[in-house]
């Protein structure tokens, strides 16, 4: 019965946040403490499932240039009074071992894996910093959460809910539970959608410049992921815009980038 109040409960707390640097507007009306339990059990889960690298220097490496960032997203988030929004955020770092697997994914909160798989088109610390800087810039661009409420606003056949809420509380219950069942945690772990590829690419230009790394090292890294497009292309470039587009879209935003770098 507790579940089911805090579920009623939620249906009037629908609303809307702003993404950081871009400014952009998005529907965000999860929790943030709801959204990062399921974060936390999907992300144990993913890490129960997967082998962990032993190979230390790599591990420190990923763990360092991404606390590095993450701390770089940090104050620019205190800096716009937006720190709030990074309240339970606990950033957390793992390399899995998996060289077919040429990918990085990050889950709400700060939740980050690298693979192996990466590693040899990352190259050196700023290809590095590129991955991790994507990765953090999804999480504080809160892109799990968008996509979580997305999802939930389909599951009500596109009313919405505040509209379903309004005339059929009974089918609007319905479908929040059911939501936060099974249907969350497979949220989680969707692939993001072009748009929040492209922006992530964008705020993550900024982040690494922030953090020391020169922003237009980027462009490089974009440039080895593209070149092993081929016929099975990576898990990291299937979901994304066009290879050639997006290296265009980052070369035009590196001169925003390069005013946060200090070299
Ligand atoms: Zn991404």
């Amino acid at each position: 019965m507790k579940k089911i109040a805090r579920l009623a409960a939620l249906l009037f707390l629908i609303g809307c946040s702003t993404v950081p640097i871009t400014g952009r507007k998005q529907l965000s009306f999860i929790p943030q403490g709801e959204l990062m339990t399921l974060s936390d059990q999907g992300y144990k889960d993913v890490l129960s499932k997967a082998t962990l690298s032993t190979d230390a220097a790599s591990k420190q490496k990923v763990t360092d240039v991404g606390q590095k960032i993450a701390t770089s997203a940090e104050t620019f988030m205190k800096e716009n009074g937006m720190e709030k929004d990074l309240a339970n955020y606990k950033w957390e770092f793992n390399l899995i071992e998996d060289p077919k697997t040429v990918n990085a994914f990050c889950m709400p909160g700060g939740k980050i894996v690298v693979y192996t798989g990466i590693l040899p088109v990352v190259q050196d610390e700023n290809g590095l910093a590129t991955v991790m800087s994507h990765e953090v810039a999804h999480a504080i661009a809160n892109h799990g959460g968008e996509r979580m409420s997305q999802e939930l606003v389909v599951q009500a056949g596109g009313m919405g809910l505040a509209q379903l809420t309004k005339s059929k509380p009974a089918l609007a219950q319905q479908i929040l539970m059911q939501a936060y069942g099974t249907g969350t945690q497979y949220a989680i772990l969707l692939p993001y959608s072009r748009s929040h590829e492209s922006e992530a690419d964008h705020i993550g230009l900024i982040l690494m410049a922030r953090a020391g790394y020169d922003p237009k090292t980027a462009v490089a890294f974009w440039e080895r992921m593209s070149a092993l497009g081929g016929a099975k292309p990576p898990e990291l470039l299937s979901t994304h815009p066009a290879d050639s587009r997006r290296v265009a879209d980052i070369q035009k935003e590196i001169p925003e980038a390069e005013r946060y770098y200090k070299g």
